[in-house]
């Protein structure tokens, strides 16, 4: 097939949703939008993309930015790894490239964070470089357009459909062109079913011709996610001039799931009320279980946590455990990021 970027290019230009970043794309301002846009919706996304910039103008005040600021400046959005590798990159563009995103594919790529999806968006958005974007909106289209049954995931699938993307890729043009395959995905060929009726492609493609466009792409069932059980314990004590009562908050390790972000007491397991209460006792001496909290479970990329525990007292004055802090409502609003995962708890929290 040839021939897809004019019509694609002339219905981008009628219907393409005005965004701030495309108005001004900005390298530094194309990064954090297609870091942000990455397993998060567009409308979720435009609030967080200001104030993230509002607070972190360039690339050097991110370099400089403290972990918590930046934990609460992405709290709501998830998938925090997004965030570290932001700033871990900041870090590495100030040290190599004078605080200037490299104009170049392979640099881009080896910058942490930047798979080689969001380094074709920002070669060819902001620096109009020709190198492909190929996200699952992009995949999805390019499966339909070619009536390509074989499974996306497979690397295989996935290199012919980038390389007809690239071969369809107007040289003049490659950021809008981009832009409007991911849009198009996004407004007209979406999941399940395709809007071929109003599609500005619909004459050129293969899926809507033979009648298989919304059995499209295939994709291999999703092995079941591992499912892990969790005591939270709660702990609340008075404070200590009598106002707010504290809470205590557990910093989770450095590395690995949630890095680096504030929790209550996690106990590994689903625990017995005279269990958990041993080994609440061991940690916070005098403190005792109260409340039974509601079970709840959240959903990760590749696990499900399920957790039940319950809110809990401490006595006045009650010394915080290792890796443990006592703090205020007010303290747990402004300065600590508490992930998603225990939305359920906020409410004993503040
Ligand atoms: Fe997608 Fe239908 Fe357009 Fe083909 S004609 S690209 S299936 S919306």
């Amino acid at each position: 097939m040839t021939g897809i970027s004019r019509p694609l290019l002339d219905w981008y230009c009628e219907n393409r949703r005005v965004l701030p970043f495309r108005e001004d794309p900005v390298p530094y301002h194309v990064w954090v939008s297609e870091m942000m846009l990455q397993q998060t919706q567009m409308a979720t996304v435009l609030p967080y993309y200001r104030r993230f910039l509002a607070a972190l103008p360039d690339i050097a005040a991110l370099a400089a930015c403290g972990e918590e600021t930046l934990h609460k400046l992405w709290e709501g959005l998830g998938y925090y790894s997004r965030a570290r590798n932001l700033q871990k990159a900041a870090v590495v563009v100030m040290q190599k490239y004078g605080g200037h995103l490299p104009a170049d594919y392979d640099a881009l790529l080896s910058l942490p964070g930047i798979g080689p999806y969001t380094a074709g968006a920002i070669a060819s958005i902001a620096f109009g470089l020709p190198c492909p974007a190929v996200d699952g909106n992009v995949l999805r289209v390019a499966a339909r357009l070619l009536a390509d049954g074989r499974d996306v995931a497979l690397p295989a699938t996935k290199q012919a459909l980038t390389d007809f993307v690239r071969r369809e890729m107007p040289q003049n043009a490659p950021g809008d062109y981009n832009q409007a395959l991911m849009e198009l995905g996004a407004l007209v060929c979406v999941p399940p079913a395709p809007r071929c009726g109003v599609c500005p492609l619909a004459a050129l493609c293969a899926g809507y011709g033979q009648g298989v466009a919304a059995a499209l792409p295939v994709k291999a069932p999703a092995r079941a996610k591992a499912e892990e059980q969790y005591t939270v314990l709660v702990v609340r004590a008075p404070g200590t001039d009598g106002a707010d009562s504290l809470v205590l908050l557990q910093k989770r390790p450095a590395g690995g799931l949630l890095a680096g972000l504030w929790q209550p007491l996690l106990l590994p397991g689903r625990m017995a009320a005279s269990a958990a209460q041993a080994q609440l006792a061991a940690l916070l001496p005098g403190a005792a279980l109260g409340e039974k909290l509601p079970a709840t479970r959240h959903v990760f990329t590749h696990k499900i946590w399920r957790m039940t525990g319950w809110l809990c007292s401490a006595p006045p004055g009650a010394k915080a455990p290792p890796g443990c802090v006592w703090a205020a409502p007010r303290q747990v609003r402004q300065a600590y990021t508490l992930p998603g995962a225990f939305k359920a708890y906020l409410q004993y929290f503040l």
